[in-house]
């Protein structure tokens, strides 16, 4: 399958259209943004490990019965996608506090949650990705409310399978973002990526951070950390 026009370059991927109108192919760039675009910079490797390490985990959802728009890797940083048309919601799962949920609440990051959090953002980069409730998606019309109600068990059990898989490495899964889209007979899948830029991941012995936050605070060893978490990625799978 070969890469025809871009249709979309986004801060961290760009998108083409295929051959065929039900598939694009999602290109990773070592771009790296963040406080919304307030600080760019690039993670030299970046796009081929979070292409690989998406593709990895978006597979084994898939085999635990979580529908998601992978199809196939093409190359280092090529995936072959379903097209889909993506809910315009950031949903974030969090089972510790971190970043802007300590902000805003006035909690410690890593006091653990009893249960995990569901929360939506507005994906829309103009007014800064805000924070919105259930009944504020609905008088936006972004989804309906079964939509809703699909999406916040799938993240939960996305979540289930995550926390799993990466204490398999060793890792605490923090937080992360997922992004939803529907595919063209209205069933609704996972998509984008998941990967050291969409989730906290910390060394579970250390609590070293091993995700973006290296790169938005400025603390180094930004490289070595997707790499790191790429490496235990894969010795967990040998
Ligand atoms: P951003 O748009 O936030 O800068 P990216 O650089 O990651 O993000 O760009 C990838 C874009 O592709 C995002 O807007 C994302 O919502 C979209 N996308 C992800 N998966 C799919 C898919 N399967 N079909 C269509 N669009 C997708
Ligand atoms: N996140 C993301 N994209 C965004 C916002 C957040 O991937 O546009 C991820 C982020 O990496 C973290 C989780 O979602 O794993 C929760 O982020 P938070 O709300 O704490 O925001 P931040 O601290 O990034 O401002």
């Amino acid at each position: 399958m070969e890469k025809k026009e871009q249709l979309y370059e986004g801060k961290a991927k760009k998108v083409f259209a295929t051959d065929d109108p039900a598939l694009v192919i999602v290109s990773y760039k070592d771009d790296a943004t963040a406080f919304n675009g307030l600080k760019k910079g690039t993670i030299a490797g970046k796009g081929v490990i979070n292409n690989r390490m998406s593709n990895l985990l978006m597979r084994r959802l898939e085999e635990a019965g979580v529908p998601t728009h992978f199809v196939q890797e093409l190359s280092d940083r090529d995936t072959l996608v379903k097209k889909v048309s993506i809910v315009p919601l950031e949903v974030i799962v969090r089972n510790v506090a971190a970043g802007s949920f300590s902000k805003r609440y006035g909690v410690e990051e890593g006091v653990v949650f009893d249960a995990p959090t569901v929360e939506f953002s507005y994906k829309n980069d103009d007014l800064g990705d805000p924070l919105l409730n259930t009944s504020h998606a609905l008088a936006l019309k972004l989804a309906t409310a079964e939509e809703l109600e699909q999406i916040k068990a799938m993240a939960l059990r996305v979540d289930e399978l995550l926390k799993a898989a990466f204490h398999r490495m060793g890792i605490e899964l923090v937080d992360f973002k997922l992004e939803f889209g529907r595919t063209p007979d209205g069933t609704l899948v996972l998509a984008d990526e998941i990967s050291p830029d969409t989730c906290r991941l910390w060394d579970e012995k250390t609590h070293e951070k091993l995700d973006k936050d290296r790169f938005r605070r400025d603390l180094g060893g930004v490289e070595d950390a997707y790499q790191e978490v790429m490496r235990r990625l894969t010795e967990d799978l040998a």
